[in-house]
């Protein structure tokens, strides 16, 4: 490839060697997504769209060329990226990996009773499918503790939804039938007569209509709830009273397939005594042990793959996931690593695998297997890419480019290709972190108290109490599955509300957000620009009169082509400015408010250095490695590690609050992480806070005052705490894997 200038990359020339594991590397904001996927991925696209009928290409987005002057000798790509897989709840890790087919085939091959093709083992086709659920796996009930106050008798209103309100039509069929005390509270009830307020479907009752007895046939409260509002097409119901629905009602497991979404034959038949919702909920160590252990001569090469290709879950550390686990409750490492599982099993050569920071969410223990992995996709004769920054899949690669040395505009050069014996001696900011060693503190910090987590009960974890020390920084350590989310996201956060969770999550769905607004800093920016001009700030606003009208101040226009993608477009009216040309003849310092939104936050530090409103959050943002963010970009274009220490850098001057961050090293280079570490140091010294930190990095674990270790493996083998104390302690630990990897990484 020769002269590529995407964003910052200063006319580079790189040359790829095909059918080797090359990792393109940096510290953040260098260049390497600009390089490997703004131009690589997007030029392979581009040219594999050219090779396209013209009327095909009429309903795909038409794919701009990168600014590079030439690439030559390109495969077909496939970017493997982080984005959560989609596909809502039909789609499962079984689906998604192409293992739920094969497993459906050894059904319809080797079970008995037979009961035919494979489709009929299919969730998502009718033949396959729970009629009750229709596949999904859960149904639509009342929600019993939204429904009824058993405190309450029937004259009281036990029954709480509008339809049974005391006075009312259908509150009469119960209150005054004479079958129940009307002054009973329902936590009184014997059995039969819960029976009868709730299910009972016999005889009639008189009731009174405007003076007139007449007779009403007896309908319990649940059934006849179910039967007007829920067994009814929802489109039929008004919005209000799909609201009022949604209020009584809950998902739960369908009661027909006990939520393995198949129909009963299929669920019957049997493969050496095992059920395919057995085996699909089964975690995949688990099951990889039954395949292996059967015996069957009949279907012999249809489980071997199935064994293969659920080893290669177990090989990428995803031993702890079933098949029947719902994609969408995947995090971005478990995703891609669930992506990778699918490309392995391909047969197709000659491809160019690129992905980004595979080894997100692993621990070191897993990172070695992850690596073998890849090597096995290059011996399948392709070239794989990735952007990396852990020193051990970096010391797996057959070539390194090294981009920098700096961010933005101090980088986007190549300062080193080569082997990885040849970086170990290079004088960048790669090499000389790859020669570094991990070191303990000094001295830890004493705690000024504690916080307690007990009796957490969640996914794998089993009524563990905890206790977390305040006013220092805690690492959360273990295997991937171990517990560390469940216990931190829904354990820690939901007893102690007032944590500020700083994570990688979206931060809006706002495009007209950038890093401008939900910093804070454009209100300055605005009023600074409005007393130097003796206007209103308000016209400096995206959502004001001073915005283009065109592009509504984005600067740029999206337009969705027929579902497959979004594509974007500087706007044409206002050149990408974003605001009307009245705006745009005022000035600060010589500068408009478009010409500040494009700097980068280095830029506005030093073109704002007068404002000390903008200082503190400007600082910030350069501590958390983002140096090199423009302050007009879009949040929906940051990656979620970029976003997380935009989130970090926003709230970090609050005063003594518990911050819960998640993996805060994503995207970050060995470099920067130093970095994040004073970061992390201030927020506790400085803002008297209390750090809780999910980490794998063993600089920033090497760095806690305390480390809470879950283990020993993922999933129902984990969920045990195996170490709270030091760093320095953590070391002795035997049955750890962080304790055997942090010994390795101080020697
Ligand atoms: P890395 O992947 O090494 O972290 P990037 O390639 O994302 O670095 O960024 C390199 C430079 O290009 C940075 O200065 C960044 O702000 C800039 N940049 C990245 N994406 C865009 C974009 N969509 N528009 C303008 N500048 C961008
Ligand atoms: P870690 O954060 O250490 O990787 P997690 O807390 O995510 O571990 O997972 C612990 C266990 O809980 C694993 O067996 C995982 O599969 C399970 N688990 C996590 N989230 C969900 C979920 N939304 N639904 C079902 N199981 C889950
Ligand atoms: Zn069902
Ligand atoms: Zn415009």
């Amino acid at each position: 490839m020769v002269g590529a200038r995407e964003h910052n990359l200063a006319n580079i020339d790189v040359e790829i060697p095909k059918r080797k594991f090359t990792v393109v590397t940096g510290v953040s904001g260098s260049g390497k997504s600009s390089l490997v996927f703004d131009t690589i991925a997007t030029e392979a696209q581009r040219q594999l769209y050219e090779t396209l009928p013209a009327f095909v290409r009429g309903f795909l987005p038409s794919y701009g060329h990168p600014n590079v002057d030439m690439i030559e000798h390109l495969s077909a790509v496939v970017v493997v990226d982080q984005r959560r897989l989609g596909g809502g709840s039909r789609s499962t890790v079984g689906t998604a990996t192409d293992i739920a087919p094969l497993l459906r085939l050894l059904f319809s091959r080797a079970g008995t009773p037979a009961v035919g093709g494979p489709d009929a083992f299919s969730f998502n086709l009718p033949t396959g499918m729970c009629p009750g659920c229709a596949g999904l796996g859960e149904v639509i009930d009342i929600d019993m503790t939204a429904f009824l106050d058993p405190d309450r008798s029937l004259n009281e209103g036990a029954l709480l939804a509008p339809a049974f309100k005391v006075g009312s039509w259908y509150w009469q069929v119960y209150a005054r039938s004479e079958r129940l005390d009307p002054d009973k509270p329902v936590r009184d009830y014997t059995e039969e007569e819960r029976h009868t307020l709730l299910y009972s479907t016999s005889g009639s009752v008189p009731v009174d209509v405007r003076g007139q007895q007449v007779n009403a046939s007896y309908e319990g409260a649940v059934v006849k709830f179910r039967r007007l509002y829920i067994q009814r097409d929802s489109a039929e119901l008004g919005q209000r009273t799909r609201q009022m629905v949604e209020r009584f009602t809950t998902s739960v497991s369908c009661p027909d397939c006990g939520g393995a979404r198949l129909s009963r034959a299929a669920l019957d038949c049997r493969v050496a005594g095992h059920g395919i919702a057995e085996l699909s909920a089964m975690e995949a160590a688990h099951l990889h042990d039954v395949l292996t252990g059967l015996d069957l001569p009949t279907a012999a090469p249809i489980v071997d793959a199935l064994a293969e290709r659920v080893g290669h879950l177990v090989d990428i550390g995803l031993g702890y996931l079933s098949l029947d686990r719902r994609t969408d409750t995947l995090s971005g490492g478990e995703s891609q690593r669930v992506k990778i599982v699918r490309h392995l099993a391909s047969t197709l050569t000659d491809m160019l695998y690129i992905f980004d920071e595979p080894s997100t969410g692993l621990h070191a223990r897993d990172v070695r297997r992850l690596t073998d992995l890849l090597l096995s996709l290059r011996d399948n004769g392709n070239t794989v890419l990735a952007v990396e920054h852990d020193p051990d899949v970096i010391a797996a690669a057959d070539h390194v480019i090294d981009i920098g040395p700096g961010a933005g505009d101090n980088g986007g050069r190549v300062v080193f290709t080569g082997d990885v014996a040849a970086l170990s001696t290079a004088d960048t900011p790669t090499g000389r972190h790859m020669r570094a060693r991990t070191r303990l503190k000094d001295a830890v910090r004493t705690p000024t108290g504690h916080l307690t987590v007990s009796g957490a009960t969640l996914h794998n974890l089993r009524d563990l109490t905890v206790e977390i020390p305040t006013g220092v920084l805690t690492v959360v350590s273990g295997v991937a599955g171990s517990g560390k989310s469940s216990l931190v996201y829904g354990v820690l956060c939901a007893q102690h509300p007032e944590a500020v969770v700083v994570d990688q999550s979206a931060l809006t769905a706002n495009r007209r957000s950038t890093t401008a607004t939900y910093t804070g800093l454009l209100d300055p920016i605005r009023k600074a620009f409005a007393r130097a001009n003796g206007v209103s700030p308000a016209l400096f606003s995206a959502n004001s009169a001073g915005a283009c009208p065109t592009c509504e101040g984005m600067g740029v226009i999206y337009s969705d082509v027929a579902h497959l993608g979004e594509v974007s477009a500087v706007c044409e009216s206002c050149q990408g400015r974003r605001f009307t040309a009245e705006v745009l003849t005022y000035h600060l310092n010589g500068r408009t408010i478009s010409d500040v939104l494009e700097m980068t936050v280095a830029q506005a530090r030093e073109f704002l250095s007068g404002q000390r409103a903008v200082a503190p959050v400007l600082d910030a943002l350069v501590d958390v490695g983002l140096d090199y963010l423009r302050l007009g970009q879009p949040l929906t274009t940051l990656s979620g590690g970029e976003r997380q220490r935009v989130k970090l850098a926003t709230h970090l001057h609050r005063q003594g609050a518990i911050y819960v961050l998640d993996e805060p090293t994503t995207g970050l280079h060995m470099s920067d992480v130093a970095r994040l570490l004073d970061v992390l140091d201030r927020l506790v010294d400085t803002h008297a806070g209390t750090a809780v930190v999910i980490e794998h990095n063993l600089d920033v674990i090497a760095h806690a005052d305390w480390v809470i270790d879950l283990g020993p493996e993922g999933g129902s083998s984990g969920g045990q705490i195996l170490f709270e104390g030091t760093p320095r302690a953590l070391c002795d630990v035997p049955h750890s894997h962080t304790a055997t990897h942090l010994r390795q990484a101080l020697a």
